[in-house]
């Protein structure tokens, strides 16, 4: 007999929010979900998770759902529900008359940190088999694109080098703009743990976060650096271990190359990066930081975990090499407890890279323009791959706004709302002559979209995904998609119309294939996922359960390399139009833009994004609690209500981005990091005065 709320079966899967990939049990009644149970087995939460896997799942069935595919010939027409073979052929049809007249190069795609790594495979091989060019890009394009290159760079992988139970053996641990209990809480939690047990704590971070002001943990020192100065900061901390000796010179010797660390040791022991002479540039007093230093340097075991604090300035991939120097000079590479620990945010964000997404990479970070690496996907694909590579998602918005750029295939993104500078954002959809739109909800960017393609839940998907310390979790299907077709069977079938047909049975298959192209995931298989419970890349001959911990014995690239970060400040500085800088973040209840979390019958989850500002600057503007204000930046403005913090330091203002009516972007810039183009959320100067209504 089954009693009111009590489950008739369960399957095992992985939550679709953050990086950290927990696994849950979703116990069902007949086809409906009626708990999620954090599950015990789960390899990177072992029975724990947040308010939001836990209780925010109802936006799978939500009414705002939409499960037929629609199609228009223009935006200002009404959609019109269609077949799935109609609107398929009409994409198609679309996408087939814009590369007849204005080329092979003028469409693309971007793919999806929300969808598998299977999903994310097939649009990036749909991209370069079936349009015939590397005009793919992906989400992690606007986050943690330079922690790809940056750790590429330096260690030779685009990867953390840690599994997250490493914290555990950390004597000190260095959190740099990221905020651990609100958007990676279990593993938040699994660190509170460890800080409770004594191990020190720096946090560098513009603004006071919860983990820095929580009762229960010691912190020993807050760097409250000003934002866009990070390098400076990183360079200043390097300085410091070297001028007093503190670096571990054995690492040095057998672990990076000789020649390239006397180079960028010359440097750095230059008089400009002295914490004297950085500390009118970041705000962080000298005293401080050669304290803060001198605990991370001489710490048995230091571990440095970041978020897009760090990688969303013009310097981002600058910092992310900046903090691999750091970890290499001190020799915090390669064991438990230490490493370079990037928090990713989406829960396939790590996957979506991994599986090819980038224009000049192919699967496994494997670069298009060489034949060797190219020549085997050929093989395999039995078609020609562009050796060039494609255009990045800023790219595609200027070719598109310039005229040479015409239709995008965009999955599980909403690019209108997340994108920095809306306004052009904006501009550039509303000049596509077709925008295909995948989605599980009719979101902001499919207001520009020609065809919408109803897209799965997680809870309608089958695949795996990869969580921030390189676990590949499988995501099991717990109901049919609502749409009748799973995302990669939509992407196979708008490749077989446009002459490129695919052939997989299930996603198995799909891993099957990139085991075979992907060394770093040549071990992989759903049947290993199922003995192991879940595999940290790299997987392979020599690694065959997986790499928790990576670099223990060697790089990739034989020596880790140091690089040289000159610091240069941003272009985006406060100046007397403009005073205050503006910097972005999240709250725990809420995830990104919101699709989902807004969507959940809980009024926790019905809040609204607020501006954050210090009392002395609500004082000097006549600002009240809860006033209306208006914030303008050289891009646009917005309105919002003010919250008085002094987890704020005078100067900085901070908000979120959950919500669409807020606007967040609509005054962010198009600034960006100078390798990877990621764009520049964490700094833009701001004017804030009262107004009388929204
Ligand atoms: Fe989901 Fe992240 Fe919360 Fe875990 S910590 S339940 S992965 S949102």
């Amino acid at each position: 007999v089954i009693e009111q709320g009590q489950p008739e079966h369960s399957v095992i899967t992985t939550c679709a929010y953050c990086g950290v990939g927990c696994s849950f049990k979703a116990e069902m009644k007949g086809t409906e979900v009626i708990r999620m149970v954090p599950y015990k087995g789960g390899q990177a939460n072992r029975g724990h998770s947040c308010v939001k896997g836990r209780f925010a799942f109802g936006y799978a069935n939500h009414k705002d759902r939409i499960t037929s595919p629609m199609i228009r010939d223009a935006i200002d027409q009404p959609w019109r529900e269609v077949s799935w073979q109609e609107a398929i052929t009409f994409a198609a049809g679309k996408l087939k008359n814009i590369q007849q007249k204005f080329g092979k190069d003028s469409i693309g795609g971007i793919t999806s940190s929300r969808c598998t790594n299977e999903e994310t495979y097939l649009v990036q091989k749909l991209i370069r088999a079936a349009f015939g060019n590397n005009n793919t890009d992906t989400c992690a394009r606007v986050c943690h694109s330079p922690t790809g290159f940056g750790l590429k760079a330096t260690l030779g992988e685009s990867a953390g080098t840690q599994t997250f139970d490493s914290v555990m053996d950390a004597d000190v641990v260095m959190v740099i703009g990221a905020n651990p209990t609100d958007a990676h809480p279990v593993f938040g939690s699994l660190l509170k743990k460890r800080l409770r047990q004594g191990a020190g704590l720096i946090i560098a971070d513009p603004r006071r976060i919860d983990l820095g002001i929580s009762p229960h943990v010691k912190l020993d020192h807050h760097l409250p650096l000003r934002p866009g100065t990070n390098v400076a900061f990183i360079n200043a901390m390097a300085y410091v271990v070297v001028e007093e000796d503190l670096e571990d010179q054995s690492f040095i010797d057998e672990r990076c190359q000789q020649e390239n660390y006397q180079q960028w040791r010359e440097f750095i022991v230059d008089s400009r990066h002295s914490p004297e002479n950085t500390a009118e540039i970041t705000g962080i007093s000298a005293q401080e930081l050669r304290a803060a230093a001198r605990l991370y340097a001489k710490a048995n075991n230091a571990a440095i975990y970041y978020g897009l604090g760090v990688t969303e300035h013009s310097q981002g991939s600058s910092m992310v090499m900046g903090i691999a120097n750091l970890a290499l000079l001190t020799g915090n590479i390669g064991r438990d407890g230490v490493g370079v620990n990037p928090l990713r945010g989406q829960n396939n964000v790590q996957g979506s890279c991994d599986m090819g997404s980038f224009p000049h990479e192919l699967p496994g970070y494997q670069h298009v323009a060489r034949e060797e690496l190219r020549t085997k996907f050929e093989q395999n694909w039995g078609v020609a791959i562009d050796p060039e590579p494609g255009l990045r998602i800023p790219n595609m918005f200027d070719a598109t706004i310039d005229g040479s750029f015409k239709g995008l295939y965009c999955q599980g993104e909403d690019i209108a709302q997340s994108d920095p500078n809306t306004q052009h954002v904006q501009l550039a959809l509303s000049s596509l002559e077709c925008l295909i739109v995948q989605d599980i909800f009719l979101n902001e960017t499919a207001k520009f979209a020609h065809v919408f393609l109803p897209g799965a839940s997680f809870l309608e998907k089958d695949g795996t995904f990869t969580n921030a310390e390189r676990r590949i979790n499988r995501v099991r299907k717990v109901m049919p998609p609502l749409s009748g077709m799973a995302d990669w069977q939509v992407t196979m079938a708008l490749s077989e119309a446009l002459g490129y047909p695919m052939n997989y049975q299930h996603p198995s298959e799909i891993m099957d294939e990139i085991a075979k192209l992907t060394p770093t995931f040549a071990g992989v298989s759903y049947e290993k996922l199922e003995q192991l419970g879940s595999i940290q890349w790299p997987c392979n001959e020599q690694a065959p359960d997986g790499t928790p911990i990576m670099h223990r014995q060697s790089f990739p690239i034989g020596k880790a390399t140091f690089a040289v970060t000159e610091y240069v400040a941003t272009e985006e500085k406060a100046n007397r139009k403009f005073p205050l800088l503006l910097t972005t973040g999240r709250i725990l209840s809420q995830y990104n833009v919101g699709a989902q979390t807004r969507r959940t019958d809980n009024q926790m989850w019905h809040d609204s994004d607020v501006l954050e500002i210090h009392p002395d600057d609500a004082q000097d503007r006549g600002i009240t609690e809860g006033d209306w204000l208006g914030i303008k930046s050289r891009a646009g403005d917005t309105v919002l209500k003010a919250k008085i913090s002094d987890r704020m330091q005078p100067g900085v203002v901070y908000t979120t981005f959950h919500h669409p009516e807020s606007g967040a972007n609509v005054v962010t810039t198009d600034n960006s990091d100078w390798a990877t183009n990621c764009p520049e959320y964490k700094v833009t100067a701001v004017q804030v005065e009262k107004v009388t209504s929204p």
